[in-house]
């Protein structure tokens, strides 16, 4: 069996074991990051993909008068400033409206949405601003009547091409990084440490991995990863499914998003331009792990039912693409807790022989999550860590504030090297959304055939295909065209035309 030695061994390759390996990278810490399935395979592709502090969150806080609670919805505002400048291009700021039916209505969330905005501070996107009947028609036609509305802004991002970018920065930075690559067991010291983990590919290729730290990042599978290391460990998670619809309808043409403020099962759902289509979610459905990411037709129903409702003249919506994801609804642990732990989303737990788990959280806040299963980490640890060196995301610039000049800069050259085809705007539009600076040396050596767009869904061309087998670790036809571009997750019929050309790629 192959051995394998490092600081910091990572299980899990969604949002938060990415982001653990990346800041782990920036601290002097040699990574080893192990997925399963997939890089982002999980919950983290299949998320509303909002970068929010939640103003469920806040109404919540309002109402409790919990100062806890607000703190959390701030550290979250400060994350999706945080993400909207690193990230600029697969992060954009996103309007979405809250309709109104009177003016209690609007005088209601108009504070409440003034206290969103004031609590992001010098991160704001601008202010929340109270929309005519006039301006709501303008912004979403086919909406039911309603007397208007108050709009504010939130992050709207790429979330398996963030997933992407954090592992494969960690990978450049010096981790190692491996996928279909399933922990199966551990190793311990007479004492009943953790020394090791054994992990597994798909053929049966076993391998162990020596570490002076083990960190459970597997999601709604903490649990059995948990069980695994202490069989007497008392479960911690239930599952919930979220189910996303996408239609092929674009309901929000001129690209504002909708809050439906409260469901008759008393949530919020969302509907969101998506790549041209609009994306609708979400549900929250108690199941079965191994049911977390199958859409069930009555949740599909319960979504349509208020697609018309707030569109009614939409009799027939069109789905092109559903998906559905798991929820790790975090169970107290029964001792007592301090409130703090009550309203925190996430947990950091150690247990007895070493192995640390994240669990629970959002993808907007996965750097103070990060951060939190660091600090246990380096409990464990010899020595301190170092001061987090700067570790640009691939395809961003040394200084984040450059990322957007650079490129804009860049534009001309891929015009240049793109084919003259009516959709050349939109193909340099989704190169740099996919490939942020690095989108020229893509599609820089490659022939006129390979850079020729082959969907008008999204321009995805024979060059990107390449380079996601070639350079970031796709090893599916699934892994290409649901996670490195998104066609499968916006349009399944279209992904599946394309699905027989992709599987010749990966000969
Ligand atoms: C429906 C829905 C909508 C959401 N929308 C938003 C949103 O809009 N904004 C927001 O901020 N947050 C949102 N969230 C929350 C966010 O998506 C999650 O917090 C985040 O994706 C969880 O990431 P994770 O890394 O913990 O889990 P996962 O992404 O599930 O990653 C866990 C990984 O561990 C791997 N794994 C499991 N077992 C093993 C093993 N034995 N060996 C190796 N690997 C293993 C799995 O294959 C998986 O890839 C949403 C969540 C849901 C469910």
């Amino acid at each position: 069996m192959a051995d394998h030695h490092c600081d910091l061994l990572v299980i899990g390759a969604g949002a938060s074991g990415a982001s653990v390996a990346y800041e782990a990278v920036r601290r002097g810490l040699s990574v080893a990051l192990l997925e399963a399935g997939d890089i982002s395979g999980g919950t983290s592709c299949r998320s509303t993909k909002l970068l929010h502090g939640g103003v469920r969150y806040l109404e919540l806080a309002f109402k409790t008068l919990d100062i806890a609670q607000l703190q959390l919805v701030r550290e979250a505002l400060l994350e999706r400033g945080h993400w909207l400048r690193t990230v600029p291009l697969l992060a954009n700021r996103l309007e979405l409206v809250l309709p109104t039916k009177n003016w209690f209505d609007k005088t209601y969330y108009g504070l409440g949405l003034g206290l969103y905005d004031a609590l992001s501070g010098d991160t704001g996107l601008g202010h929340s601003r109270r929309l005519s009947r006039d301006e709501l028609v303008q912004a979403l036609p086919q909406l039911c009547p309603r007397q208007g509305g108050v709009a504010y802004s939130d992050g709207q991002f790429d979330d398996a091409r963030l997933n992407l970018l954090l592992a494969l920065t960690a990978e450049q930075g010096g981790a190692t990084l491996r996928r279909s690559c399933r922990v199966i067991g551990f190793e311990r010291n007479p004492a009943g440490r953790l020394t090791a983990a054994v992990s597994e590919t798909e053929t049966g290729q076993q391998e162990r991995w020596q570490a002076q730290v083990i960190v459970n990042t597997t999601g709604i599978h903490a649990d059995a990863m948990r069980r695994l290391a202490d069989p007497d460990a008392p479960p911690r998670l239930l599952t919930s499914r979220g189910t996303h619809l996408v239609l092929k309808d674009n309901l929000c043409p001129q690209g504002m998003g909708l809050l439906v403020p409260a469901t008759e099962d008393g949530r919020v759902l969302f509907m969101l331009p998506f790549f041209g289509h609009t994306l609708v979610g979400t549900t929250d459905q108690a199941c079965e792990q191994t049911e977390a990411a199958i859409p069930s037709e009555d949740e599909e129903t319960y979504l349509l039912r208020y697609v018309r409702q707030w569109f009614p003249g939409l009799s027939h919506p069109v789905v092109s693409s559903r998906w559905a994801g798991g929820r790790p609804l975090l169970q107290p642990s029964g001792g007592e807790r301090s409130s703090s732990q009550v309203v925190r989303e996430h947990e950091v737990e150690t247990l007895p022989c070493g192995l640390v788990s994240l669990m629970g959280g959002k993808w907007t806040t996965c750097r103070p999550m990060a951060m939190d299963c660091l600090a246990a980490v380096e409990r464990q640890l010899p020595s301190p860590m170092q001061k987090p060196k700067g570790l640009p995301l691939l395809g961003t610039a040394t200084n984040p504030d450059q990322t957007l000049p650079e490129l804009q800069g860049q534009r001309a050259s891929l015009k240049d090297l793109l084919p003259d085809t009516p959709e050349r705007p939109r193909q340099i539009a989704h190169l740099q959304h996919s490939f942020g600076l690095r989108a020229q040396s893509v599609v820089a050596k490659t022939t006129v055939e390979e850079r020729e767009p082959l969907s008008s869904v999204i321009p995805i061309c024979r060059a990107e295909i390449r380079h996601f087998i070639r350079d970031e670790h796709a090893t599916s036809a699934s892994d290409v065209l649901s996670r490195r571009c998104r066609l499968a997750m916006v349009d399944s019929a279209e992904a599946d035309r394309l699905r027989p050309l992709v599987e010749e790629e990966l000969k």
